[in-house]
């Protein structure tokens, strides 16, 4: 016999599924924006839902488009315990910001904040890496670790940092009511233009 589970409207306001969960017209069925996957959950109802969010393939789809910023953020929240070794370890007790997933611009600060930060990352992570304190044996640590063996880690965020301060206030001029489209073209042409003679 098919299974009997249907969608639930509610699932689509909760914080496990929201960012990528999509209705679909068949009410056995739902969609993943992210993976673009058809799930069927006729037969286990929410519990597919929340196996297909632990899958390897959507896990990368979210790594990827949150990026390293986010990697550091989560490895700093929630505050754990490794939080509590960091700090004491390298007498740092700056806080990471929160890493903005849609509002591109606002991570030109979460940016600068993780430059300001990365020196004591580092040594952080040297200091698990020679015993000296506890691994704290979570994905966000590993990934941070593996940020440190890039050599060119710092200059990617440092051109990422160039870039946006230059875009800031070009794409904020542009939020507004104001009738700005017919200078559109010209400020983003010169814009570009900069951009390239760099
Ligand atoms: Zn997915």
């Amino acid at each position: 016999m098919p299974g009997k589970c249907r969608f639930n409207n509610v699932w689509l306001h909760l914080e496990t599924y929201k960012t990528w969960l999509e209705k679909v017209q068949d009410p056995r069925k739902a969609r993943c924006g992210l993976c673009s996957k058809i799930i069927d959950i006729s037969n286990m109802g929410e519990s597919a839902l929340a196996s297909h969010a632990k899958g390897a393939k959507h896990q990368a789809v979210v790594a990827a488009r949150e990026g390293s910023s986010m990697t550091i953020t989560s490895f700093f929240s929630p505050p754990s315990t490794s939080t509590d070794d960091f700090v004491t370890a390298t007498g740092c007790s700056t806080s990471m910001l929160k890493f903005c997933k849609h509002r591109w611009v606002e991570n030109l600060s979460v940016a600068e904040r993780g430059m300001q930060l990365w020196p004591h990352v580092k040594r952080y992570v040297e200091m698990v890496g020679r015993g000296e304190l506890p691994n704290p044996k979570v994905k966000s640590f590993e990934e941070v670790k593996n940020r440190c063996a890039d050599p060119l880690f710092t200059v990617k965020v440092g051109i990422f940092i160039s870039i946006a301060r230059e875009i800031e206030p070009f794409l904020t001029m542009y939020q507004t009511d104001q009738p700005m489209l017919p200078f559109l073209a010209e400020d983003m042409t010169r814009l570009i233009k900069g951009k390239l003679k760099h």
